[in-house]
């Protein structure tokens, strides 16, 4: 699709003003090489190639201020926003070059404990299967499976240490990557002080909660924890008032419901993000605010994708 028309097509869609619909781009990593371990997310290449879409045919703001001006009725047409969550190294490295290329503004989504740690337990799985070979047997109190090594036993290893408590599961990933490999394990995830040098007016901060839990499965006052002492946090390491909030896997009515919703808002929010697909629009909540995760490879399918996600198709 033509640029030109792909514009003309998604004003009438998502025209300026009250009918305004606005989309918001949902990414984690951006990464360096096509053989990468994990194969969704982006290379710099893949995006590069978006970002370069979205400059021609959307009007990106940083979130904070399309969510205000989405409750003011002001947005421009074709308002889009672009997030990264949890606070990887990369969306510095790897994703602000290409921002600053296109002039496009994002916010990135902290999570505290991660960030104190060095890397999250998912990727702590991900790097030790990536750092070891054939078939192995893993034995961690109730926990314990055979496994072989390789890109396709990811998910079936994961789901394995998802359902292990929180405190638990932390523990259960160090073993298994001490005991897959020596190495010791990368920082991925960005330090407080590269958060507070971060200058660039192109990156604004959003919490995403301390621990990274199912917020819907915590009693009330470990979540109003998660999400007010985040806030104060990431605002004390940034330098800057936190004003958006990303659900930790930000499945509506699953992971969150209206008490979370209840909490954001009276923590001093003003939206956060959900992982729904879809466009935002008038009958949507600036508190559970839907998202799209890219993963066209091609100029012509990623702006169609635009259209459709727009179209709510
Ligand atoms: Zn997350």
């Amino acid at each position: 699709l033509d640029a030109s028309i792909t514009g003309w097509l998604l004003r009438l869609l998502s025209p300026a003003g009250k009918r305004a619909r606005a989309q918001i781009f949902s990414y984690h990593r951006v990464q360096d090489a096509e053989n990468r371990f994990v194969s969704d997310d982006p290379t710099i290449d893949d995006f590069r190639m978006q970002m370069s879409c979205i400059s021609e045919v959307c009007n990106v703001l940083p979130l904070s201020e399309l969510v205000y001006r989405f409750g003011e009725g002001s947005l421009p047409a074709n308002a889009a926003a672009i997030t990264f969550d949890d606070g990887y190294i990369n969306n510095l490295t790897h994703a602000l070059p290409v921002l600053e290329e296109y002039q496009l503004p994002a916010t990135i989504f902290v999570a505290v404990e991660p960030v104190k740690q060095g890397i999250m337990w998912n990727d702590l799985i991900i790097e030790a299967l990536s750092r070891t070979q054939g078939k192995a047997h893993f034995q961690y109190k109730g926990l314990a499976f055979n496994f072989e090594a390789n890109r396709s036993c990811i998910e079936d290893v994961l789901g394995k240490f998802k359902y292990l408590l929180h405190e638990e599961r932390a523990e259960a990933a160090h073993q298994f990557y001490s005991f897959c490999t020596d190495v010791a394990p990368p920082r991925l995830m960005l330090t407080p002080e590269m958060i507070a040098e971060c200058k660039s007016s192109l990156i604004e901060f959003g919490a995403h909660s301390i621990s990274h839990p199912i917020l819907a499965n915590l009693d009330d006052e470990r979540c109003r924890h998660e999400i007010y002492k985040s806030r104060q946090i990431i605002s004390d390491w940034c330098g800057a008032e936190i004003q958006t909030f990303a659900y930790p896997n930000g499945r509506p009515g699953k992971d969150f419901g209206p008490r979370e919703m209840n909490l954001v808002k009276e923590a001093g929010y003003i939206g956060a993000v959900s992982t729904l697909w879809g466009p935002l629009t008038r009958e949507s909540d600036v508190f559970a605010i839907p998202r799209y995760t890219p993963w066209e490879h091609s100029p012509g399918g990623f702006k169609r994708r635009i259209l459709l996600t727009n179209a709510n198709l």
